[in-house]
């Protein structure tokens, strides 16, 4: 496989091509203009076109696939250049507000959901992506492909803010010398400029590697999914728990560098009567005592041949309103795209059925549905 342009930060762009301002005016091209080939660069010589592309691609995946959800997220399929697959998802967060005269006072707010790797190592026993196993991480230009491609094909200018999280397939931890190249290369001033605040990393629990991403300081946020209140039902669902059990996570979250004015964001997925019941609530307060904490609570989404059920509405508003009563900041997640099953973590490659949406598409047939 090439490597890609996307692949490197501004002064490293500029330690390969030179002389440097034209590093500058590449990586403009790049996340300014979102180029698509390198015809696109009109004031770069051709020599030194003709050069980079011998090297490397400007594009390390493309896009076979879009499913448009009614709410607006769109769950996109792209292909690499070994021909695997990954997901990536445009998600709306809030609808653009007009004044009285329809004009845009406040734009849409956006997020995209990245994906880390193709499949998973960790092997999660409710979750869509670990039934394909592990394949490959990522590189840093194929995360970095997924946000420029998202923000190109919406037309979302450069300088729109965005927020990205790391909640697509793979555990992001698992691949962190790639997905910490590529937070900085977001971050990048010359670049998309999308803050550490902006980013979210969200992960199983390797507490080992919450502490290393803790050390890099990129100031990005950190999301736990923590599912269960005791290790046994833990390691039910996550079986590195084993490993990386419930008091070292806490341990790790409690080391890990956050703004004083944010809360660490602890994912509960809700499974009936597995984890549904107000004793979990009751361990999950006395658990994060002592911690600035958020928690997220998921519905189980089933799919064929799980044997895990989606919590009845009645439970789960119970044991969110049992966390907030005992002074938890606690919202229950709105499961965007879900007729497409475009929830973060929800996502997987569908091979033949993935091709076959994709001649859909290219009849026009899926965005008569949304
Ligand atoms: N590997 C990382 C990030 C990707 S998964 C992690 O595990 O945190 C992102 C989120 O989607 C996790 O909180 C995961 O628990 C959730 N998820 C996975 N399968 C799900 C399902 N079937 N229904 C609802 N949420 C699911
Ligand atoms: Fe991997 Fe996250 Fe799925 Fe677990 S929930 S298998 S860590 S992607």
């Amino acid at each position: 496989m090439k490597p890609s342009l996307l692949d490197f930060r501004l002064k490293e762009l500029q330690e390969i091509v030179k002389p440097q301002f034209r590093a500058k005016q590449i990586f403009g091209w790049l996340y300014h203009n979102y180029a698509d080939s390198y015809e696109d660069m009109k004031n770069i010589p051709k020599a030194l076109k003709d050069e980079l592309a011998k090297k490397f691609v400007l594009n390390p995946l493309k896009i076979v696939n879009k499913e448009y959800s009614s709410d607006g997220t769109i769950k996109y399929l792209f292909e690499l250049q070994d021909s695997k697959t990954v997901e990536a998802v445009w998600l709306k967060m809030k609808d653009a507000q007009l004044n009285d005269s329809g004009e845009v006072i406040q734009e849409a707010k956006y997020t995209i959901c990245v994906s880390t790797q193709v499949g998973c190592k960790v092997g999660c026993s409710f979750c869509l992506t670990a039934k394909g196993g592990f394949s490959r991480d990522l590189s840093v230009g194929e995360i970095v492909g997924q946000v420029v491609a998202l923000k190109r094909d919406n037309e979302h200018k450069h300088n729109r803010m965005i927020n990205i999280v790391y909640m697509g397939m793979g555990e992001p931890l698992d691949n962190l010398d790639n997905l910490s190249r590529a937070i900085e290369i977001f971050k990048e001033e010359d670049g998309l400029s999308i803050s550490g605040k902006r980013q979210t990393v969200s992960t199983s629990g390797l507490s080992n590697k919450i502490d290393r991403l803790g050390e890099m300081d990129l100031g990005v946020h950190i999301a736990i999914s923590l599912h269960a209140v005791d290790d046994k039902l833990r390691s039910e669902l996550i079986p590195m728990n084993k490993a990386h059990n419930i008091a070292s996570i806490i341990e790790a979250v409690k080391r890990f560098p956050i703004d004083t004015r944010k809360r660490v964001m602890f994912e509960y997925l809700v499974i009936k009567n597995k984890n549904d019941d107000i004793g979990s609530a009751k361990k999950l307060i006395k658990l994060l005592s002592g911690i600035k904490a958020k928690v997220n609570l998921i519905y189980f989404n089933p799919y064929p041949g799980t044997p895990y059920e989606r919590p009845l509405k009645e439970d789960m508003l119970a044991f969110q309103e049992y966390l907030v009563n005992h002074g938890l900041l606690c919202t229950i997640r709105d499961s965007k795209g879900i007729d497409i099953s475009a929830a973060c973590g929800q996502l997987k490659e569908q091979g033949e059925f993935s091709k076959a949406k994709e001649r859909d598409h290219l009849s026009g047939k899926i965005e008569g549905e949304a």
